[in-house]
């Protein structure tokens, strides 16, 4: 419940506010986003489903897409849900899409980033952190890492998220996109994507740890030993190819 998870020595609601937006500011100079309001509305009435079924949160969630070829996606603290374009894009149906988001709301949702923080002890450090995850999507992760020097860098990647919030948030995508009406089948398919693109650089959404092929197979398990509803879709009626198609077009990709 709700009052546990919050009086557990972890980010007050409050700092995690002020330290969203504060990170949400410098991204904003950092990044180009798409502003079309069809595109955004897009990603927006996604996110806005999955957060409909989720218990009720202190937060006001929203919806950036970052102009960025790469797949990713990632969450600042109190509901600040970037994706990429690279990842809408990249997205073989309106599943996968879902549940990327669903994962990032997931991280927000479940206060990792607050448990995170709360190990650091210094909100300072926290947003240095947060602005070099989200470098590593810009691709300016080494640029990002020199400035913040070697011991802080080194861990922001890997503490930002432990092994157990990434499982914790592919869990709670499975469980919430039936809700909507949206099989969670493309969580696991979009691990495939993603080694099929990721190359040598891992997406900030795999986290490196566990291996994607891990969290592929354990959301597969969650998946199977969940009884379904019928109906769930895993496509949304052409909508998604429309959106890319806009996006090819706003962004002046037009070779695939
Ligand atoms: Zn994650």
């Amino acid at each position: 419940m709700l009052p546990t998870l919050w009086s557990c020595g972890t980010l007050s609601v409050p700092e995690e506010r002020r330290l969203g937006r504060k990170t949400e500011r410098e991204l904003r100079k950092e990044f180009d986003f798409i502003r079309d309001p069809i595109v955004v509305g897009y990603v927006e009435q996604i996110g806005r489903r999955v957060v409909e079924q989720t218990e009720p949160q202190p937060y006001d969630y929203r919806f950036f897409v970052v102009e960025n070829e790469e797949i990713n996606a990632f969450a600042l603290p109190a509901g600040y849900v970037y994706v990429h374009t690279g990842t809408i894009l990249k997205a073989r149906n309106a599943s996968e899409l879902a549940g990327v988001i669903a994962h990032e709301i997931g991280h927000v949702a479940l206060r990792h980033t607050a448990e995170s923080y709360n190990r650091e002890r210094n909100t300072g450090i926290a947003h240095q952190m947060l602005i070099l995850l989200a470098g590593v999507f810009g691709g300016s992760y080494a640029a990002g890492a020199a400035n913040l020097g070697g011991a802080v860098a080194g861990r922001a990647y890997l503490t930002i998220y432990t092994r157990e919030h990434e499982e914790a948030a592919d869990a709670f995508a499975i469980e919430i996109l039936p809700k909507v009406g949206i099989h969670p089948e493309g969580l696991v398919t979009f691990f495939e994507t993603l080694s099929e693109e990721g190359g040598s650089k891992a997406p900030v959404f795999l986290s490196t740890h566990p291996a994607s092929e891990t969290r592929r197979d354990a959301a597969r398990k969650l998946i199977d030993g969940k009884p379904l509803p019928e109906g769930l879709r895993d496509e949304d009626g052409g909508r998604l190819e429309i959106i890319q198609r806009r996006i090819r077009l706003l962004t002046g990709d037009t070779e695939k």
